[in-house]
């Protein structure tokens, strides 16, 4: 693990928090973009050198849309820059975690990520994140 990559933050209204956080950091949203295959719509800030991904749910039974209903607004996860995310993934499950997935998928903002599951981190859901070049 090199960084934290970024904070993934469910919200309701996308837009709404996209002002809010415009306002927070100073600074507008670099990306907007939605990934079908997860049902989110998501935004990105850049703070230094982490951001901060803000996620709507566009599927009523999406992940966020579940955590949302579960626990409201707020951290929904730690992302992790990886420079190897298959080495990281074979080393992580020799560790005993649980992997959400078998092999990397496309994520936003040109990621391969995978996830891990909460119940063997924690209580935090963990993304990895590799970029793609
Ligand atoms: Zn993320």
């Amino acid at each position: 693990m090199r960084k934290i990559e970024h904070i993934g933050i469910a919200v309701k209204d996308l837009e709404k928090s996209n002002e809010l956080y415009s306002k927070l950091l100073n600074t507008k949203p670099y990306k907007l973009e939605e990934v079908e295959s997860e049902g989110v719509k998501t935004s990105f800030f850049q703070v230094g050198e982490s951001k901060i991904e803000l996620l709507e749910s566009s599927k009523e039974d999406s992940a966020i849309a579940k955590f949302i209903s579960k626990k409201g607004e707020g951290i929904h996860h730690i992302a992790y820059d990886v420079e190897d995310i298959y080495k990281e993934m074979e080393r992580l499950k020799e560790e005993g975690f649980i992997l959400l997935n078998t092999e990397p998928k496309k994520g936003a903002d040109n990621k391969l990520v995978c996830f891990l599951h909460p119940k063997s981190a924690g209580g935090v859901l963990v993304e990895l994140c590799q970029e793609i070049k």
